[in-house]
């Protein structure tokens, strides 16, 4: 079977169907990644994950700063007993 050279248009049509493919791909890949923040219900693309749990941007501050602020303040009203 003799090999017959692919002529630029056919070249350029595959090129095309790859590309409008590979964006095809690449938009269901996103709309996949979306992810529902465990806190507040939010779905969101970008997302924190912190010991498991789903957390979108605006709750992973919060969480973080939750943290920051626990740290800073020494044992307030810490009843031993
Ligand atoms: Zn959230």
């Amino acid at each position: 079977m003799p090999e017959r050279e692919e002529t630029a248009e056919e070249r350029t049509q595959r090129w095309m169907e790859r590309e409008a493919k590979k964006a095809e791909e690449e938009e269901g890949g996103r709309k996949a990644k979306k992810i529902r923040c465990s806190k507040c219900g939010k779905e969101v693309d970008e997302f924190m994950e912190i010991a498991g749990r789903i957390l979108c941007i605006d709750c992973y501050a919060e969480e973080e700063m939750d943290e920051m602020t626990a740290m800073s303040m020494p044992g307030e009203g810490g009843g031993a007993g």
